[in-house]
């Protein structure tokens, strides 16, 4: 994975300084389960730091545009994409963090004091993807025997097996008891 270095300056670690950060990410390909999803342009990163005091907070904005296939009819589509990005950085190994953090939301700011954002900007954008992509909701999909695009135009195959079953009129009658 790219690393998206943010180094700390010293000005930050003065209690309740606070400092805006911004920037491009380039970003090739991000995979969420199955999925892949693919960045034409650079994303945009905005983000703030700031000093809790024994902490770095960090947050803020990554955005841009992504590209995927529709889990249904496969056509590729793009869509914009904005994620909310937090980050939560001990500056001293030792220092306690808020009680009620869980050891994965927080990390100790290390020792160069540099940040690798790339981890925090993809888990902000992994929030975002949907589950299951769709070119849009009502994708019709395609004809699993001829492979015909159905946003695009019809095809003359038979229906096939699940939908004729469906419409026989005799398919309640397997679900009738029957005496053994
Ligand atoms: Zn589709
Ligand atoms: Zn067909």
């Amino acid at each position: 994975m790219e690393t998206l270095e943010l180094h700390i300056p010293q000005s930050l670690f003065s209690p309740a300084a606070y400092e805006h950060f911004e920037g491009e990410y380039a970003l090739d390909v991000l995979k969420a389960g199955p999925d892949l999803y693919s960045f034409a342009q650079p994303l945009i990163y905005r983000v703030d730091v700031s000093n809790t005091g024994d902490a770095l907070l960090l947050t803020g904005t990554v955005e841009g545009e992504a590209t995927t296939s529709c889990a249904r009819c496969l056509d590729s589509f793009s869509f914009p994409i904005t994620g909310d990005v937090e980050g939560y950085f001990l500056i001293n190994e030792g220092d306690e963090a808020p009680g009620d953090m869980e050891e994965e939301e927080f990390e100790v700011l290390p020792a160069n004091n540099t940040i690798d954002l790339a981890p925090y900007l993809q888990a902000a954008l992994l929030l975002e993807v949907p589950l299951v992509p769709l070119c849009k909701d009502d994708c019709a999909g395609i004809c699993p025997t001829c492979g015909t695009n159905l946003n695009e135009g019809t095809c003359s195959c038979e229906p096939t097996e699940e939908t004729s079953v469906a419409n026989n009129p005799f398919a309640v009658l397997k679900d009738l008891p029957l005496d053994n």
